[in-house]
């Protein structure tokens, strides 16, 4: 018998169950068994929630940080972090299923988010402005937003709200965080490290429940400034209407379709191991699955060879298991949804050449697995061409030409990101700027960095996160004015 933890959420620094006292179970997808509890929070918690994040945004023991302090602040916290990367990991995996080895590698990663962010909270500046009139100074300052609502999908709770919590916290903004319904739990525990690292009470507090019913709430609450989603179009699209009645400053980070497009000239191995990469690495539960495969028809023969005989080795199974190499999906509407596409694939006159079924060997118990599935015969039209799948479902289209892999790469109504394969320099540079998507990864896949601008284009999203700019997504300029002359006119009388 497993003992179900209650993890409750964090509001103004204290410990809190949902005013209405129900709870949502979190099950652990390799055995689909509950092992933790998150409060249900509605609306009557995202107000208290949002009053306790605009309390401390006015509060001078926050308010009236200096940024440098800010960023002493971040530092602490990114060290507080790393000391217990490997609790988080375990719980996210808990939490999400996926594989141990990857979520400790983000887990790792993360303090460099913090501190990155920490390093700049004082190097955003104001200006001095030019003026026609020279009686008058007129500067810039950058003002902090205010309460910032950051909302997180489950494939990587605690990496996606790095992206969102560093730059608006390095900003002194201040922040509610809503994790995923199926992965709160280590957001609810990461809050506690913001008390121990100093930060005010209510400066962030985690609230958990349902996108329509605590989320709505939070993105419908006139006191905030604005809206940070990570997560689906459907979700996006919601939050941007209810951002709208308010004139809410939005963020959206949404879903996608990415190409890798192979031409003859690649390393056909790199680009196997590219390939796998983007679609098999994360169970395809990553906004950036490079789900089409793109190849020039000479090679497309040898690339799928290729391709296939690596995929057939990949090993399933417990996603605690270091040796794991592909873990289940998250959630069981996931996997119903995943296991219906391959359906509509094969209806869709698809050939199926790997996978196509749940997997059911005693390497995966209980679990929520679906064979690493590969379809040929892929024409760009098809569903399972055109919709995001977030699954391990990889489509091969063949393509003729630079301009023929150009229009179909560019033939989607998303637009994140896109791999290119070529020893071709001039080729790289050429079809990079050509790809009408936030990111083009030439020879490597997957690639992040909190160095570098994150976001898409088209029903991709709205805005971009990390990189230098990010912060500046958390301030607004205030433009002050200084008249010197020691007169001033009377409006009426001409001069
Ligand atoms: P989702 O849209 O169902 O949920 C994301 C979050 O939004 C959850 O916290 C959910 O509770 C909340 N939400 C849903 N409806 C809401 C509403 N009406 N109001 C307020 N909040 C609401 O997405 P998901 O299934 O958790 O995640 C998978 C999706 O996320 C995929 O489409 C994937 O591509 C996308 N994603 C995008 C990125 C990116 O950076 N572009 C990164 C990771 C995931």
């Amino acid at each position: 018998m497993i003992k179900v933890l209650d993890y409750p959420m964090r509001i103004g620094g204290e410990a809190c169950p949902a005013a209405t006292g129900e709870w949502i179970d979190t099950a652990y997808p390799f055995t689909r068994k509950t092992w933790a509890r998150i409060p249900r929070g509605t609306a009557v918690d995202a107000a208290a929630a949002v009053g306790a994040a605009v309390q401390a945004f006015e509060r001078p023991d926050w308010a009236g940080l200096t940024p440098s302090a800010r960023g002493k602040l971040l530092h602490r916290l990114a060290d507080l972090f790393e000391a217990r990367a490997e609790e988080f990991a375990r719980l996210e995996v808990m939490d999400n299923g996926k594989r141990i080895t990857e979520m400790l590698g983000q887990m790792r990663r993360i303090p460099d988010w913090y501190r990155y962010f920490a390093g700049l909270a004082d190097k955003v500046e104001g200006a001095v402005l030019s003026n026609e009139n020279q009686a008058v100074l007129n500067i810039t300052r950058p003002a902090p937003l205010g309460v910032v609502v950051c909302i997180t999908p489950w494939n990587s709770p605690l990496l996606l709200a790095a992206y969102k919590l560093a730059p608006a916290l390095a900003a002194g903004c201040t922040v509610v965080l809503k994790p995923s319904e199926f992965t709160s739990v280590s957001s609810v525990v990461f809050a506690d490290l913001f008390a121990e690292a100093g930060f005010p009470p209510g400066v962030v507090n985690v609230v958990t429940g349902y996108g329509d019913e605590i989320g709505a709430a939070l993105v419908s609450d006139p006191r905030i400034a604005k809206v940070s989603f990570t997560g689906g179009d459907v979700g996006g699209r919601a939050v941007y209407k209810l951002a709208a009645e308010h004139f809410h400053e939005v963020a959206l980070e949404l879903g996608g379709k990415s190409p890798n497009i192979v031409f003859p000239d690649a390393d056909l191995d790199n680009a196997a191991n590219g390939v796998l990469a983007g679609i098999f690495a994360a169970t395809g539960q990553t906004c950036i699955a490079g789900s089409r495969l793109l190849v020039h028809r000479d090679i497309h023969d040898d690339l799928v060879e290729r391709i296939v005989s690596k995929s057939k080795g990949i090993r399933m199974g417990d996603p605690l298991d270091a040796a794991t190499q592909m873990a289940p999906v998250a959630t069981e509407a996931q996997y119903q949804k995943i296991l219906e596409y391959i359906d509509i694939a094969k209806a869709e006159g698809a050939t199926c050449v790997l996978g196509g079924k749940a997997g059911q060997g005693a390497e995966c118990g209980d679990g929520l697995f679906i064979e690493p599935t590969i379809f040929t015969g892929v024409t760009n039209d098809m569903r399972i061409a055109r919709e995001e799948v977030f699954g391990p479902i990889l489509s091969v289209i063949p393509f003729d030409s630079e301009d023929e892999a150009i229009t179909i790469a560019n033939d989607t109504d998303y637009g994140l990101a896109a791999g290119l394969w070529t020893q071709d320099l001039s080729r790289a540079v050429r079809l990079s700027e050509r790809l009408k998507t936030g990111t083009v990864w030439v020879n490597i896949y997957r690639a992040v960095s909190y160095t570098s601008p994150f976001g898409g284009i088209k029903q991709s999203g709205i805005g971009r996160e990390n990189g230098k700019k990010a912060i500046e997504e958390f301030f607004a300029p205030k433009s002050i004015w200084f008249n010197t002359a020691p007169t001033v006119a009377n409006p009426f009388e001409m001069t």
